[in-house]
This record gives structure tokens, sequence and C-alpha cells, in this order.
């Protein structure tokens, strides 16, 4: 590029839209456009402040760090002034000029969102700089880079197509930015109005902000997370939630910690109220943000909470974590598993509160993030007594209501040694498997288990308490409880049941591993059981989810010997076509309701047949 005194460029389509909607259409909230100065301006400290940990060659490097605002009412301007890293040519025509482009669409579709208040969120979509055209005739940001032989260098634009770049003259590091306010915006150069500006927006900035001559800074300058709870207002929880995620709907909850030992610690921890990000959302990772007294050391980190509490947002400040650091050193320091414990027991702590105390959130939370738990309880089974107590089921018993595995087991019967589950494809057909015929008939009540998460879940979850869990398909699960009295039907004869368990060997084959009598179902006419050495019934499960190649698992095929088709069955001619495909449906149907078969519009034409044969029999 060449270096030139005074260059013309132009905005890019998506800027000037941009630029036409803030100075055109936005009157609420201009006074958001200070917030978003001094956040840049706080930006561009704290980033000097990372740099000087290992560039000594810094410009003048003595001079305090902080922001100065002067106004004049006379002239209508303001001058915000930093002492930051500062921008060179390139750096400002890249960062003023071209770069929020991105930014800027996103900003324009969310513009077209009527529940979203825009002037609220501008800073989240990298353009917060440009607000200031809500209030600005025209606008000169100077700037002098940090290193020692970059040149100063001015921005001008008035809002219009173009904006101008010039050498300037400039010997301080640092930016400033001058703004002649428009006149209906002239409340802004006055001392009391920017003073409740900042005490309400921009308090927490980490730098002393000094207002005209004065020596003393206008702003707190502590962050949220290290101010004591009792000082912060909800409405402030609220605010910083917005801010960092841009989620447009509150949290669930906030965890506000600052501890001494282990470790010491400040943390700002939201539980979100949705597992989906937003359109808009700010955070494109998981991850908390983690500073090293007051500096943001890394943006996403992954390393402060378990896996399954990824969803956890905000922000981690360590006075223990050095300073002067690679991302490395910090890994191999040993303080984050410090950290990481802390922080793991603050947000179960607040989890299990809040299932105690807000019955309604934590349905909620259940609902959003339940999947997270259950895979927590496969892939980390050292935490399973922590995760257990924080799983909600639905049962048979009570299938619209959230049920603890405590409350489970508080309702259990005396005689019940176990915790029951059942595995299926959704909560209204599971209450139809034949599995459940004699619990149902009992009263037992049974875990119905029919989230694809469940079965991971089951790799790790095999006992609560004292209690294992056993899955209602095994086929030896009743084996010590002994059946109600039930309305005796009567039972096919013994030697005319062993004809049809032949003809269902015979027919079925391979596919199923043996065919014998139940005790067990009441309504249904077969099931299919496991036995009891199968490895991991669940895993089958898991593998049809994830699409792996799937071969039908090979099962036990139960007959009801009372069941009506059975005994009409039976009078069928042996080895015809219709006791065959009926044969053939049975096993399907069972396969189907384990949610097991691989291709269930195969039984179609099969079915035709069925009703064709039933209907022969009524109409001729
Ligand atoms: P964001 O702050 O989200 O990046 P902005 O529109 O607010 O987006 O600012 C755009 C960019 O301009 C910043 O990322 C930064 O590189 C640069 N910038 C703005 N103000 C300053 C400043 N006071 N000092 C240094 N750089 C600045
Ligand atoms: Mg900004």
């Amino acid at each position: 590029m060449t270096d030139t005194t005074s260059q013309q460029f132009t905005f890019k389509a998506e800027t000037k839209q941009l630029l036409n909607i803030l100075i055109h259409s936005l009157y609420k909230d201009r006074e958001v456009f200070l917030r978003e100065l001094l956040s840049n301006a706080s930006d561009a400290l704290n980033r000097l402040r990372f740099e000087m940990v290992t560039n000594h060659n810094v410009l003048d490097s003595a001079a305090e760090l902080n922001i100065r605002i002067t106004a004049d009412k006379d002239s209508r301007t303001i001058t915000i002034q930093d002492t930051g890293i500062g921008m060179t040519r390139d750096e400002m025509i890249e960062n003023l000029g071209t770069i929020a482009q991105s930014g800027a669409r996103k900003f324009l579709d969310a513009a077209k969102d009527s529940k979203v208040d825009l002037t609220q969120v501008i800073g989240q979509f990298g353009v917060g700089f440009y607000s200031v055209f809500m209030v600005a005739e025209w606008v000169r940001v100077t700037s002098h880079s940090f290193n020692p032989d970059a040149e100063a260098v001015s921005w001008y634009a008035t809002g219009d197509d173009n904006y101008q770049i010039d050498r300037a003259d400039m010997s301080e590091r640092g930016t400033k930015v001058e703004i002649k306010l428009k006149e209906d915006a002239a409340e802004f150069a006055e001392e009391y109005r920017l003073k409740n500006i900042i005490h309400k927006h921009s308090d927490y900035i980490g730098f002393p902000i000094y207002l005209g001559e004065s020596k003393d800074a206008v702003n707190k300058q502590t962050s949220l997370w290290r101010t004591s709870k009792q000082e912060v207002t909800d409405e402030q929880y609220k605010e910083f939630y917005r801010q960092t995620t841009l989620d447009f709907e509150d949290a669930l909850t906030h965890i506000h910690v600052s501890t001494d030992a282990p470790v010491q610690l400040y943390a700002l921890l939201y539980i979100p109220s949705k597992a989906e990000r937003g359109m808009f959302s700010l955070r494109k990772e998981d991850g908390l943000k983690l500073y090293s007294r007051n500096i943001l050391i890394d943006e996403y980190n992954k390393d402060l909470l378990p896996e399954y509490l990824r969803f956890v947002q905000g922000v981690v400040d360590s006075e223990d974590l050095p300073l002067n650091v690679s991302r490395e050193t910090v890994q191999s320091s040993g303080l984050m598993p410090k950290l990481k414990k802390v922080l793991t027991n603050q947000v179960i702590k607040e989890l299990e509160s809040l299932a105690k105390n807000n019955a309604e959130k934590y349905q909620t939370f259940w609902q959003e993030f339940g999947p997270y738990l259950k895979q927590g309880v496969a892939a980390t089974p050292m935490d399973a007594d922590t995760i257990n107590p924080l799983l909600r089921f639905k049962t048979n018993l009570n299938p619209e209501t959230w049920s603890s595995l405590e409350e489970y087991v508080s309702r259990m019967k005396e005689e019940q040694k176990v915790i029951y589950y059942i595995v299926g494809e959704d909560p209204k057909s599971v209450l139809r498997s034949p599995h459940l015929d004699y619990f149902h008939s009992q009263g037992t009540e049974v875990l119905l288990l029919t989230d694809p998460m469940d079965s991971f879940m089951l790799m790790g979850l095999h006992k609560y308490k004292d209690y294992e869990l056993k899955n209602v398909s095994s086929a030896e699960v009743d084996a010590n409880e002994k059946p109600k009295e039930q309305p005796e039907a009567e039972k096919i004869p013994e030697a005319d049941f062993s004809t049809l368990l032949a003809r269902f060997k015979i027919v079925l084959g391979e596919r199923v591993t043996d065919v014998r009598a139940s005790n067990r179902l009441y309504q249904s006419v077969a099931r299919l059981a496991d036995a009891d050495d199968t490895v991991n019934p669940e895993l089958q499960r898991v593998y049809r989810f994830l699409g792996k190649e799937y071969e039908i698992p090979k099962k036990i095929l139960e007959l009801n010997p009372s069941h009506g088709i059975l005994k009409k069955l039976l009078k069928l001619e042996s080895d015809s076509a219709l006791q065959d495909i009926i044969i053939e449906q049975i096993y399907d149907s069972a396969l189907l309701i384990e949610g097991l078969h691989p291709d269930p519009s195969s039984m179609a034409s099969r079915v035709q047949q069925i009703m064709e044969a039933a209907l022969a029999g009524k109409v001729e």
C-alpha cells in the first residue's frame, strides 16, 4: 500500500446498510455508544498489558494504562482517549473499514428480528464501534501503535459511504476518538450525563476512566465477577450474561463464587435456559473465559469443567495462575485440576439446590441438559455418585412426571430388590411393550428409557445405592418373584404347544436363539428376551442409533401359551402358508416393539396377505 498522506475508501455494502440503520432508525438507548467505545479502549489496554508481559520495546512504556474523556458543550464534541495498544495504518483500515463485514451482515439479520433490542447487542457483532454514528455528525479516530517505529494515522468518517485515512500528528501511544455530536445528541457533551452512563454500563472496566481534568476515576474498576455478591443486582447479572453470550433469554440460574482455598478464584457461571445456542450467539464454542488477574488468557477454556458440564457459560479468574505463561504451562501448572474440582462442585451444588427448591426450573434444566448428564454417567464413571442423584426418569406408573432414582427407590415395594427399566423408542409405544405385561400386573414401577442417550447412560449406570438396575427384557428378571394371581386363561395343552414351538423354530431358524413358553405375558402374544448372558443389550441400540454396521441381535422368542392367536394358529393346517406368514409377523412385530426392526416397511406386503386371509374368512 502506498504511504500517501490522504486516501479515500468506500465502505462495503453491508457496512453502508448498517450505518444507515444506526443513523436513521435507532433513537432509543443511544447512550450505549459510549459503552462500546469504552469497551474498545479497555480491550486495547488489555492487549497492551498482555504485550508488555513479554515485550519491553513498547512506546511510552511508563504511561499509566487509562482512559480519559473530555467533553465540550459549546463545540458539541467529546474525545475518548486511551493509552492502549493503538493501531497502525493497515490495522485501522482493516479494523474500522473492512473487517466488520460478517458482523455487519449478522447485525442486519438481527435487525429483522423485532424481538432483538439492537442497541443492547451491537457490541457482540464486532461492529460496536459503528454505534458511534447514532450520535455523531462525524468521527475522527487518531492512533499511534505501541510499536515505537509506527507512524500515527487518522480515520475520518461522517457516516456516508466513504472514510478517509490520513497521516496524523500524535506522538503518544494509544487511540483517540473525537466525536462531533449531532444537534439532537448534545446531551452527551454534559459531564453529569457521561458520568451516569459510565456508572450504568462501564463501571467494571478494569482501568481508570477519568472525566475532564479530574485525577479521580469515575468507574469502580472491578469486574463484575470480582465484585462481592451483595453488591450485584439481578439486573447486572442478567446484563452481564446477555453481553457475554448474546443469549436473549435469561439464564436459568447463575453461580457467583470467590474462594481462597484450596485455590484462589473468582467465578461467575451461568446455566443457560436452552441447550441450543441462539442464532446470533456470540459463543462459538463450549468453554469458559479464563482470566488471570483480570486479564483474559483463554476465550474458550475446556479444562475447567468436565465434558458433561460443557454447557455452562461464564468467567473464571484466578490470582494463582501465573500471568507470564503460554497455554501449555497453564495446563501443566497443576492448578487446572484444582480449579476444575472447585468449579465442578459449585455447579453440582447449584443443580442440587435447583432440584430441591425450584422443581419447575429443574425440569427445564433436565429437558435441555439431561442428555449431557447422561453422557457424563457413561463417560465419567468416577463421578457417578455425583451425577446419579441428578438424573430424572419417566416411569410406567408415573409417565407424565420426572422422578429421581431416590423417589423411585422410596416407592419400591419391600420385596423389590432391583430397579427395573425398559428401553424403547418412544414413551408411548414403550408402554405397550409385552415386557411390561408382568410388571403392570404386579403394579411394579419401571423406568422408561426412550431417549437415544439412555442407552449410552446405561453403559455407566449399573447400580444406584445398593440397587442394581435390571432390564425387563432380561429373561431371568423375575426369577425370585412369584407372579400374582391372574385370571387363569386356559393354556394350550403341553403336547400341542411343543408342536407349535417346533414350527416356530423351523420358520425362524437362525434368527432366534430359542423359542419357548413364557409365564410373564398376559396381553401380548410374544416377546423377544435377552438370554441373561447377552453382552450389553443396550449396546445393540447404541449401534443402531449410530448407524453402525448393524445386525439384528439374536434373542429368545417367548410365547404366551394362553394367547388366543396361538390357539387359532394351531388349528391351521401345519406348515400351511398362512401359519408361516403369521409366525413371521409375530416375530417382526416383536422386533418392532423392541425398536430393533431394521426395515419396518418390509412388512407391508405380508400384512396385506394376512388381511386378505382375514377377510376371506368373513366375506365370501
Ligand atoms: P470489536 O470490539 O467487537 O472487535 P468494534 O467495532 O467495537 O468491534 O471494533 C472494531 C475493531 O477496531 C476492534 O476489534 C479493534 O481492533 C479496533 N479498535 C476499536 N477501537 C480501538 C481502540 N480504542 N484502540 C485500538 N483498537 C481499536
Ligand atoms: Mg468493540
